[in-house]
């Protein structure tokens, strides 16, 4: 009889259910990952919390990293049974029109959970989870753990963002929202010699912007957005990326950005098919861009998994709290909550607490990205 494990299953509004199932064989192309830390992503979050009800039953978690155990004959990787890996979860077919542009994070097929994947969802919430060859990436050090590589998802859509907006050193930048994905806009925003500002109205999350080097704090709900945007560059944010997803926000970064500005919609919108207003002469006025991303190419994964496993971005202090798989629940409860940024599940800990940083994490150094 074949050997059994866990994954967990997203069953309806605040309900999680855990079920025993056997450990499968990976196909040729396919590779059976031990997973070791799952980071909770708002996607999963909003699931659980009912505000997307269309996935239930749900295998939720597609922020993995863990082992290789097996791969198969057909898995052209440099990985051994027993290196360390992250995995891509997002399915893409390769074959598409997009993905041959280019575009694999915009794929055609991203949805139909192509050949191998269960049809409910990514399942990292899980001790163990197959993946396609084109989704497995092995970290080539052995300094970096689990709960931080685990990260290499989101920060790949950061960086997607960060190149599109194409950040140089010495511009204006204001990152609107200090949540998890604002930090990590600021980080890599630094990185390319930018000024970087932050508009967060929590205070204690102003701080942590502030801490990790952000040169202003704007309070939108107590200082008129754009006015002081524009005060405190000059002539206005040569970029700004909107991490809240909020129509109002992203009319308002649009009447700040300065001339030849991009505005960035780095986070979806809810309710889908809401509407903004702008003044289409600002984009013939002042040659500014309104612009987005979604997701990561695998180019931009390559990049975010060596910026995690060197330590080149340090997200030491985005990990929140580590919870064990069977506490999942309060897992996800701590993770809505507006007090953590990231928070992880580790198959390693018997108990939840605090990610424990070993060593204070410093300002980031060396060269541009
Ligand atoms: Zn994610
Ligand atoms: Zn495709």
């Amino acid at each position: 009889m074949a050997e059994m494990y866990t994954r967990s299953i997203l069953t309806g509004v605040r309900e999680v259910r855990f079920e025993q199932v056997p450990i499968p064989e990976p196909g040729p192309t396919q590779a059976l990952i031990r997973v070791h830390a799952c980071a909770l992503c708002t996607w999963e979050q909003r699931v659980y919390a009912g505000v997307e009800r269309d996935y239930y039953p749900l295998l939720g978690g597609h922020e993995v990293a863990g082992v290789l155990v097996k791969a198969g004959e057909r898995v052209l990787t440099q990985a051994r049974p027993g290196d360390r890996v992250v995995a891509a979860m997002l399915p893409r077919c390769g074959q598409c029109v997009s993905c041959r542009r280019g575009l694999d994070n915009l794929c055609d097929n991203a949805q139909t959970n192509g050949p191998g994947h269960a049809p409910a969802g990514p399942g990292g919430l899980s001790e163990y989870v197959l993946v396609e060859d084109y989704q497995l990436y092995p970290v080539y050090n052995d300094g970096v753990p689990f709960e931080e590589l685990c990260l290499a998802e989101p920060l790949a859509c950061v960086l997607r963002s960060v190149k599109k907006a194409a950040v140089q050193p010495a511009d204006n930048v204001v990152v609107i929202g200090a949540g998890i994905m604002g930090l990590l806009h600021l980080t890599l925003a630094q990185r390319r010699g930018a000024r970087v500002i932050v508009s967060e109205p929590n205070s204690v999350r102003a701080e942590v912007a502030r801490a990790l080097g952000a040169t202003a704090i704007i309070d939108p709900t107590r200082e008129d957005f754009v006015r002081r945007a524009q005060e405190l560059t000059g002539q206005g944010p040569d970029v700004i990326f909107c991490t809240a997803g909020i129509p109002e926000v992203i009319e308002q970064a649009v009447r700040a950005v300065g001339k030849g500005g991009r505005v960035m919609m780095y986070a979806s919108v809810h309710p889908r098919g809401s509407r903004i207003t702008v003044d289409p002469n600002l984009f013939h006025c002042r040659e500014i861009t309104l612009t987005g991303t979604m997701s990561q190419s695998r180019e931009d994964f390559l990049q975010a998994v060596s910026l995690l496993s060197n330590r080149i971005v340090d997200v030491r202090p985005l990990v929140s709290a580590v919870y064990p798989l069977s506490q999942l629940q309060d897992a996800l409860e701590a993770a809505i909550s507006p007090d953590t940024y990231r928070v992880v599940v580790s198959m390693q800990v018997k108990n939840p607490g605090r990610y424990d940083h070993e060593t204070k994490p410093g300002k980031p150094q060396g060269a541009c990205l």
